[in-house]
């Protein structure tokens, strides 16, 4: 690593240790020229899948998305925000694992139903009805827009 001070690259890691609940890496580097001493932290870079909408666009992963869509089933309910920042980065992961760098977006709603039903079965419930039924909006659309269009349904439902 290039040293900041005088642009060599003659630098050496004097001390490594975690930080953060060893979410980060912090390093003490001394440069062997002009002797400084600097601090580099060091993070994981999470790379999430995109997720592909019920009409076929994309869109990147939404963290605060996530997490307001929780809060919101959990207001008012005795979960502390430790548990909804756990469940989140369970849902995270379950994403990461798949390996896939892009998803159906319901594969979100699916985990976030899974974990609110852990959590608290009265949040559990309000979002499930909430998710359902704009899945029930989104399918009534696509039928309008099918008969608009002029075409025929291809199956009965
Ligand atoms: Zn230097």
């Amino acid at each position: 690593m290039r040293c900041p001070f005088c642009g060599t690259q003659d630098t050496k890691v004097l001390d490594s240790r975690l930080v953060s609940e060893g979410a980060q890496v912090r390093r003490r580097r001394t440069c062997g020229h002009c002797q400084e001493r600097f601090t580099t932290f060091e993070i994981a870079e999470l790379q999430m899948p995109k997720l592909i909408k019920n009409d076929g666009s994309r869109e990147p992963f939404d963290e605060d998305k996530l997490r307001s869509g929780i809060i919101k089933a959990l207001e008012k309910r005795p979960v502390s925000i430790e548990s909804i920042e756990t469940a989140i980065a369970r849902i995270k992961e379950k994403l990461q694992a798949t390996g896939e760098r892009e998803l159906p977006s319901r594969i979100i709603g699916e985990a976030v139903m899974e974990e609110l039903k852990r959590l608290d079965q009265v949040a559990y419930v309000r979002f499930a009805s909430v998710y359902r039924s704009f899945k029930d909006i989104s399918e009534f659309r696509e039928e309008i827009e099918r008969l608009e269009s002029g075409r025929t349904t291809p199956e009965e439902k």
